[in-house]
């Protein structure tokens, strides 16, 4: 196990039909896709209930996880419902943020603040990360290097 137990361990891509349960355990903060193919977490009571349980730090991972979501116009009536379905979820608003793809546009991180989350983005790369999906090429990296 190579992970650096001064960092936190992320783990980002978090929704119900992904595939990461043993690294769910490991990981200090799990980011979450709310709406991810339009399925809203919400909707998955038992999956919110193992989530609640595992008591990690949570935060919110875009709103359907599309290619750079928040470099784009969002809509703010579908951030509100990502939010409150992540408050219905996990019985907490969410605080942290990390936008999908790391981009984030000028416009987009104001919104965010506005709903009281701190943006979190590249620098959080170099500490101990995975995605729950990994693509092949992030394998060595973010997968078997830190997971
Ligand atoms: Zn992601």
């Amino acid at each position: 196990m190579l992970v650096d137990s001064r960092h936190p361990l992320i783990v980002d891509d978090v929704y119900p039909s992904s595939l990461c349960n043993n690294l769910l355990e490991k990981a200090d903060i799990l980011y979450i896709v709310p709406n991810f193919e339009n399925n809203s977490i919400s909707d998955n009571e038992e999956w919110c209930a193992k989530i609640r349980y595992l008591n990690k730090t949570i935060g919110l991972h875009g709103i359907r996880h599309s290619y750079h979501e928040f470099d784009k116009d969002i809509n703010k009536e579908e951030l509100t419902l990502a939010i409150n379905s992540f408050e219905n979820c996990f019985e907490e608003k969410p605080t942290l943020f990390r936008p999908p793809y790391n981009k984030i546009n000028k416009d987009n991180e104001e919104t965010i603040s506005n709903f009281n989350m701190t943006i979190y983005k590249k620098k959080f790369i170099a500490h101990p990360y995975c995605h729950c999906n990994p693509k092949s090429f992030m394998k060595p990296l973010n997968w078997i290097l830190f997971c």
